[in-house]
């Protein structure tokens, strides 16, 4: 009796042991269908699906939202959007933008209208800021609670009624031209500016205002005799429209030296190298740098310089991009 007791145990043990195992196996094969199943529910997995390398997952995952994420996977494998979405300046609303600058070619070389040599990032400044229209297209008023951060450019305009509340004249020490050739500015402009003159003269540098604020109306018939003169390309190369000058803002100031007002030659000057250095130190940036004509839309003006404040005036400074540029990254919200 003894024994047969023993060995009934031993074959309840034995088939506990077989459930026992068999269990296991079912739960590690359950276990790896469910991982295998979740990894199909992946970006890793979907991405992969369509054709992008580990590499460029890992970029998507990292710069953009889950909303941003979907609607890339509901679209065609591209073998440019990874190149865009690497570059610093990258805004997914403006995807389409980009990449409907990108025409490939047989031997994936691209062009950008035209031109060759355009990069990523120029293409990413050109759609960012708007400048892959044409000028005076698509343009909107400006969002005039940015106050001093205000942008105005060849998309984004003034009305025709804007004058600054608080100019005051600039003084006769400061500016060229008669005694009664009066010039205006914000008053906080016109301090910063008194500020900076004063640190710069200390250096043996005198600053001199030429163009300052600049009412609508003068605008409107500076713009005009050059229209009817020699029509509108010609007028549009040489002068902004009504209501697009950054001269109406009241934030804008065309600056020369004693030893020169030659807008050809300043920017072989000294006061020109001391302005580029310290000038946002009292919150202006040069407003149209050299090689930034398409994403500005102005010729190179080594004499025109635009008040931000000195915190975004460093900003922008520091940062080594255009205004229009930062604006549309950082600020356009
Ligand atoms: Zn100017």
């Amino acid at each position: 009796m003894k024994k047969k007791k023993v060995y009934r145990l031993k074959k309840s043990v034995k088939i506990f042991i077989l459930i026992f195992i068999l269990a296991i196996c079912l739960l590690i094969f359950g276990i790896k269908k469910l991982n295998d199943y979740m990894y199909t529910q992946t970006y890793e997995y979907k991405f992969a699906q369509l054709g992008y390398s580990s590499e460029n997952i890992k970029l998507f995952i990292s710069k953009l939202n889950d909303s941003e994420l979907n609607e890339l996977l509901a679209m065609e494998f591209n073998e440019f959007i990874p190149e865009f979405v690497n570059c610093k300046y990258f805004m997914y609303k403006n995807l389409n933008g980009y990449l409907s600058q990108v025409i490939t070619q047989e031997d994936d070389f691209f062009k950008y209208h035209g031109t060759e040599g355009y990069d990523y990032d120029n293409i990413v400044a050109l759609t960012n800021v708007g400048s892959i229209f044409k000028y005076y297209e698509n343009t909107k008023p400006t969002d005039m609670n940015k106050d001093y951060a205000i942008l105005v450019n060849k998309f984004y305009y003034l009305s025709s009624t804007y004058v600054p509340e608080d100019l005051v004249s600039i003084g006769w020490d400061y500016r060229l031209g008669g005694p009664k050739d009066y010039k205006y500015a914000r008053k906080e402009v016109v301090e910063a500016f008194i500020n900076m003159w004063n640190d710069a003269k200390m250096e043996g540098i005198y600053l001199l205002v030429d163009s300052a604020y600049r009412e609508y109306e003068k605008q409107d018939s500076v713009y005009r005799e050059y229209e009817n003169k020699h029509g509108t390309k010609y007028a549009d190369s040489i002068a902004a429209r009504p209501g697009f000058s950054e001269h109406q803002t009241g934030l804008s100031l065309d600056i020369y030296s004693k030893e020169c007002v030659s807008a050809s030659t300043f920017k072989d000057t000294k006061t020109y190298a001391w302005l580029i250095a310290n000038a946002h130190k009292y919150g202006f940036i040069l407003r149209y740098p050299k090689g930034k004509e398409k994403i500005t839309g102005y010729n190179y003006e080594s004499w025109h310089y635009r008040y931000l404040g000195v915190d975004l005036a460093t900003k922008v400074y520091e940062e080594g991009i255009t205004y229009d540029e930062y604006y549309a990254f950082y600020l356009d919200k």
